[in-house]
């Protein structure tokens, strides 16, 4: 058995790799494998269908709302929403909370003035800026919901004037939130919906017509959701996994089900990591992901020693970002409560020898 713990491709549920293999050899009975058939076929249209109508379940979305899964990852959306959105005299803020947020309005500042209203870069990203404001004339305000790489999540958002634009990519359907308050919406799916290739963004209609300039089609929200995600090739088998996951996540009990369950998760690892001196959580204590468990250790040879007792025991992707070093532990939705238990015993017994 390998323990999975990585940041992104990452770890899906069993369930969900069982029943994808079996449809690249054949897919519902056609014979054909999912990624040979049409995506303009009446069974491919239904494998969108389902996956639009169940993050809007999921998700409690309002009338309002629009799902799409459209290509090019979340980097894609960091220069695709001020390239919709952000006027070249206009404004948008950026809360910079973390290395995905910077890169974001990086972009944005290729379209406009992108606005950083608050940032922790002082602090090496450790905590989440608060109490900062928004120029009420901003287009929006963009915020990272959860810092993968430096291992902090918002637990309060912003009461802002100005539509909110969240990347959601390492936290998306991983705990209840109001999803309706959030103006645009979106996420990369290779953490918690499914397979690298696709991303999720969820969006008002009433903000997507405030588009400021011409664009490409396939730059431009609005043809993409007169579409349904099909003004071209779709990634057909990378959407066909995240219908799989979230029907897996339904089983669950939903969102509600999976962050009862993420709670347990990660309450299990702070407790260990604070109950043992060896290792030492990076970031403020209210700003603790769920999602992405960093730390270090103090003591580099015991660092070297505790990677190699992971690596002995088939636990990946427990090595921090190359930005951040120490050690980055993953627990997105797919992880089972049983694997965080083999890694707190295996911190217990290292730490009881050192
Ligand atoms: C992984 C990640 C990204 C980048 O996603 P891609 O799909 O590789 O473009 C952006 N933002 C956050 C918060 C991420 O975790």
């Amino acid at each position: 058995m390998v323990y999975n713990f990585n940041a992104g491709p990452s770890i899906l549920p069993k369930e969900v790799l069982d029943e994808a293999s079996r449809a690249i050899l054949d897919f519902n009975g056609t014979g054909l494998s999912i990624l040979e058939i049409g995506h303009r076929t009446p069974a491919f249209e239904s494998v969108m269908h389902e996956a639009i109508s169940l993050t809007k379940e999921l998700m409690q979305l309002g009338p309002d709302k629009e799902v799409m899964f459209l290509h090019g990852g979340a980097t894609t959306q960091f220069f695709q929403v001020p390239m919709n959105f952000l006027d070249v005299h206009g404004v948008a803020a950026y809360l910079d909370g973390g290395i995905w947020g910077s890169k974001a309005a990086k972009e944005a500042s290729l379209y406009g003035h992108a606005e950083v209203v608050a940032s922790s870069s002082d602090r090496q990203y450790t905590y989440i800026p608060k109490g900062f404001k928004v120029p009420s004339d901003a287009s929006y305000l963009h915020i990272t919901t959860n810092n993968t790489v430096e291992g902090t999540q918002m637990w309060h958002f912003p009461d802002v004037d100005v539509p909110l634009v969240a990347d959601m990519s390492s936290d998306i359907l991983s705990r209840e939130m109001d999803f309706n308050r959030f103006s645009l919406i979106y996420a990369g799916a290779q953490k918690n919906i499914g397979a690298a290739g696709v991303c999720m963004v969820v969006a008002d209609k009433s903000f997507i017509s405030r588009r400021v300039r011409k664009l490409p089609a396939m730059m431009d929200y609005g043809k993409h959701i007169e579409n349904g995600s099909m003004l071209n090739t779709p990634p057909v088998f990378a959407v066909y996994v995240c219908l799989l996951t979230l029907r897996w996540l339904k089983s669950k009990g939903g969102i509600k089900g999976i962050e009862d369950e993420n709670l347990r998760k990660s309450s299990l690892l702070y407790d260990t990591l604070d109950a043992l001196p060896q290792f030492r959580p990076t970031v403020a204590k209210e700003d603790r992901s769920q999602m992405n468990v960093v730390f270090v250790m103090d003591d580099p040879e015991a660092a070297e020693e505790f990677l190699a007792l992971c690596d002995k025991e088939r636990m990946v992707g427990v090595k921090g970002h190359r930005s951040v070093g120490g050690f980055r532990v993953s627990l997105y939705n797919a992880m089972p409560f049983e694997s965080v238990k083999v890694l707190t015993d295996l911190m217990r017994h290292f730490a009881g020898k050192h």
